[in-house]
This record gives C-alpha cells, structure tokens and sequence, in this order.
C-alpha cells in the first residue's frame, strides 16, 4: 500500500519511513510543500498522505487546501508540533482527516492510519438498498447518496468534517451525545485529544444550517454535550 510522507526534517522522515516500511508500507517522501502536492496531484495511487505543518515554501495547511480544492479525497494525517487548538482547527478545516503532535510514538502513528485507511473503506462499501438514503429532522435534510443537506429545501454546503458529523446527529436525533462520543464517531480518535475542536464544529454547522427565521436543531446540553431535536414551542426561535 503506497503512502506519501511530505516531511523536511531528516531524522523525522527516517523514522517513519522505516517503521512505516517494517509494517508494509511503500512510503514516498516529498521534502517541501510545493514537490509534495505535485506528487500528490500526479500520483492518485497513494491511499493516504502524511503532511507535516511546518514545511519549506507553501506550508502543510495550504498543501492541503489545494488537495481538497482539486477534489482530491485521499485521506490526509496531519502532523503539528503546534498543539494548540487553534492550529489543530486549522488543520482539520484545510481538509485533513486527522493529526497527530509531535513528538509521537511510532505505534500511534500506524494506528492513526489503519484507523483512517478503515474509516475511508467503510465509507466506500455500498450501502445496502434497504438503507433510507435520506436522513431528516424537522426540516434539515441530508442525502446519504449525494452527500448534500438542505434545509427548508435550500442546499446547505457542507465540508467533509461538517457532512460526518451533521450525519452523525441525524443518525442520533433527540438523544445527549458527549463530546468525547462525537469526537470518536465523527473523527475516529479514540486518543485523549482536546474535545474543543468538537465545539468548534457544532458552530461551524449551526451557522450553515441555521437559516434566517428557522428552529434550532442543535441544542447544547450543558455539562453533557450535544442534542439534535426539534424544537419545543416555547423555545425561541434564531
Ligand atoms: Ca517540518
């Protein structure tokens, strides 16, 4: 299984690239942005790429705007020495599906990708024609064919993150959904990672969903976490 390493730190690029190679991987390395996306773009049989932030010329994040912005879907682990939140937000927003800090052991590195190389499996099998293609509450709607929402039938755009976990939501209506849950189903960490990115998402998506003169959908459940429902009468309505 070929996977790309964009990485300009010598030592770093040597590690991995025997560890990744012990496990069975065919790894190639790029050692700046702008020769990484390249080979990206050119070379569409890499299963996953791991992109270091910090990178000589055009830097990991922008990398990996450009990848998603060609309609490239290959799964992307980012890699940060930068664990703040705000720089892991940006991340996961450019497009990548995951990160990981460093420094990191390599044994989490290989379990991040198995996870990630499932997760993007999963999403391939055909769904099974029994399965309701159209999932709705009140009137949000997401079709699991398309991969579009709508509310109040105007098409709400939605990024890959927002898509996983608006489906999450509609597929757990009216039930409290912890962050640590949401974070394990919609980004497949099950790694003690800071749960605000969770937060951040559930603002991204209210804004998209949250149409002028329609219900609330999202509720917080304080110290809990999330709970998609309708709303009750006496709730106001934004
Ligand atoms: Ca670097």
């Amino acid at each position: 299984m070929k996977l790309l390493l964009i990485e300009d730190e010598p030592a770093v690029v040597s590690v991995i690239t025997r560890g990744l190679s012990e496990a069975g991987y065919e790894v190639s390395v790029a050692p700046d942005g702008n020769s990484g996306l390249q080979m990206a773009l050119n070379n569409p049989t890499f299963r996953l790429i791991i992109l270091d932030v910090m990178l000589p010329g055009m830097n990991g994040i922008e990398v990996c705007r450009s990848l998603r912005n060609a309609k490239q879907e290959v799964p992307i682990l980012m890699l940060t020495a930068l664990g703040t939140t705000e720089n892991i937000v940006m991340g996961l927003d450019s497009g990548a599906d995951d990160y990981l800090v460093k420094p990191f052991k390599l044994q989490e590195l290989e379990a991040r990708i198995r996870s990630l190389l499932r997760r993007k499996t999963n999403t391939d099998i055909a769904v099974p024609v029994t399965a309701p293609s159209v999932l709705s509450l009140a009137d949000l709607e997401l079709d699991t064919d398309t991969k579009s929402a709508s509310r109040q039938g105007k098409s709400i755009q939605l990024t890959a993150t927002e898509y996983r976990l608006l489906e999450f939501l509609l597929k757990n209506p009216r039930k409290v959904l912890s962050r640590l849950e949401i974070l394990e189903q919609v980004w497949g960490i099950e790694f003690n990672m800071n749960t605000k990115v969770v937060d951040v998402y559930i603002n991204y998506l209210r804004k998209k969903i949250n149409k002028p003169h329609a219900a609330e959908l999202i509720h917080t459940v304080v110290g809990l976490g999330y709970m998609l429902r309708e709303n009750k009468a006496d709730e106001d309505t934004y």
